[in-house]
C-alpha cells in the first residue's frame, strides 16, 4: 500500500511530488495521457519566475521531474480510470491494475477547447495559434491578432491583447457577446478591438515561413467567405477539466472543476486533495498550478501525520 498517490505530472503534480518526496513520503506519481501536462505543448515560457531569459515548456517540466526523482518520487506511465473512495485504504484503478493508498493528490489539469479546423494543430504553440493570451500575448507586440470567442474569458483576453497588439479582431459566431454587460461594454468601447459578428472560423492559414498569416471564416447565416489577416489567433472558447474519472465520486462545479474547501486543497472527502487547473477555472497558469501543488503536498503530509497520531 502507498502513503500517497499523485495523479498527473503537470506543474501541480510535479511540485506536489517534489515537496512530498522531500518530506520522505516517496509518492507514486501517475503520468496519465499527457506526461508533463500542458506546458509540454508550448515552446517558450517567459512568465515562470527564476528564468529571466525564458525557458521552453519541455525543459521546465523535465527539470521538475528530475528534482522530484532526486528526492525519491516514483513515476508510473498509466492513466487512472476510476477511484473507489468507499474503502480504507482508497483504491485507484487503471485498466489493468488496482492501487491502494492512504492519501491522493489529484492534479489532472484541464484541456483548452479547440475549434477542430484545418491549420489549428499545425500552427499551435509558437507558430501563431494559442489558447492563452496571458502566456503568449506579449509575443505579438505591434501585430494584428484575432481572438475567437464571445464570453468573459474571450473579452478579458481581448483586453489583455490590446495592450500589445496593433489591432485585435474579436471573432464571434453570434451578433452579441455572451460576456457580462460591463465586460462587453469595455471591450466594445476599446479603440484597438474590432468585433467581427456572425462569423465562424473555418481554417487557419499560414505563410511560406510556416507561421500564421490569416484566418478563413464563413459568415452566418449568409455563408459568405472572408479572410482576416492576422499573425496570432487566440482561441478562447473555454477549457475542459480532466475530471471525468471522478464524476459522481467527488464534488464538482457545473463545468466539471473539482471543488475544494475555501483557501485549501482539501476536497470534501478526507485524504483527497486537488491542485492545479483541474480545480481552477480562473487563473490557469503554471505558477498557480505549482503553488497549489505545493499547498496540496503540505496539506496531505500534515493530514497523514495527524492520522498516524
Ligand atoms: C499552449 C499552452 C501554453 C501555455 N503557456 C503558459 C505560459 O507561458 N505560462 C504559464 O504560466 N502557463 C502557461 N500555460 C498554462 C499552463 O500550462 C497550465 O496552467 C499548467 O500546465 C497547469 O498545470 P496542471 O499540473 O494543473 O495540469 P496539466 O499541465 O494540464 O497536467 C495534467 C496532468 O494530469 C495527467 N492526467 C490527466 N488525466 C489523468 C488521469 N486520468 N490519470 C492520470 N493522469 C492524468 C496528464 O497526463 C498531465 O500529466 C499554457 C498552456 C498551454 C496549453
Amino acid at each position: 500500500m502507498e502513503d500517497l498517490i499523485i495523479i498527473g505530472t503537470g506543474c501541480a503534480g510535479l511540485t506536489a511530488a517534489i515537496y512530498t518526496a522531500r518530506a520522505g513520503l516517496s509518492p507514486l506519481v501517475f503520468e496519465g495521457p499527457m506526461p508533463g501536462g500542458q506546458l509540454t505543448a508550448t515552446s517558450e515560457i517567459e512568465n515562470f519566475p527564476g528564468f529571466p531569459d525564458g525557458i521552453d515548456g519541455y525543459s521546465l517540466i523535465e527539470n521538475m521531474r528530475r528534482q522530484a526523482t532526486r528526492f525519491g518520487a516514483r513515476f508510473e506511465y498509466a492513466t487512472i480510470e476510476t477511484l473507489n473512495l468507499n474503502t480504507t485504504p482508497r483504491q485507484l484503478h487503471t485498466t489493468s491494475k488496482t492501487y491502494e493508498t492512504r492519501a491522493i493528490i489529484i492534479a489532472t489539469g484541464a484541456a483548452p477547447r479547440l475549434l477542430d479546423i484545418p491549420g489549428e494543430k499545425e500552427f499551435f504553440g509558437g507558430k501563431g495559434v494559442s489558447t492563452c493570451a496571458t502566456c503568449d500575448g506579449a509575443f505579438y507586440r505591434d501585430m494584428d491578432v484575432a481572438i475567437i470567442g464571445g464570453g468573459d474569458s474571450a473579452c478579458e483576453e481581448a483586453l489583455f491583447l490590446a495592450r500589445f497588439a496593433s489591432r485585435v479582431w474579436l471573432v464571434h459566431r453570434r451578433d452579441k457577446l455572451r460576456a457580462s454587460e460591463i465586460m462587453a461594454r469595455r471591450v466594445l468601447a476599446h479603440a484597438k478591438i474590432t468585433p467581427v459578428w456572425n462569423t465562424a472560423p473555418t481554417a487557419i492559414l499560414g505563410d511560406d515561413a510556416g507561421l500564421v498569416r490569416a484566418i478563413a471564416c464563413q459568415t452566418t447565416p449568409a455563408g459568405q467567405l472572408v479572410e482576416i489577416a492576422c499573425k496570432g489567433v487566440f482561441i478562447a472558447i473555454g477549457h475542459k477539466p480532466n475530471t471525468q474519472p471522478f464524476a459522481n465520486i467527488l464534488p464538482m462545479d457545473t463545468n466539471g472543476y473539482l471543488l475544494t474547501a475555501t483557501g485549501s486543497t482539501h476536497t470534501q472527502v478526507a485524504g483527497i486533495f486537488a491542485a492545479g487547473d483541474c480545480a481552477d477555472s480562473i487563473y490557469r497558469q503554471a505558477i498557480t498550478a505549482a503553488g497549489t501543488g505545493c499547498r496540496a503536498a503540505i496539506e496531505a503530509e500534515r493530514w497523514l501525520q495527524h492520522r498516524e497520531h
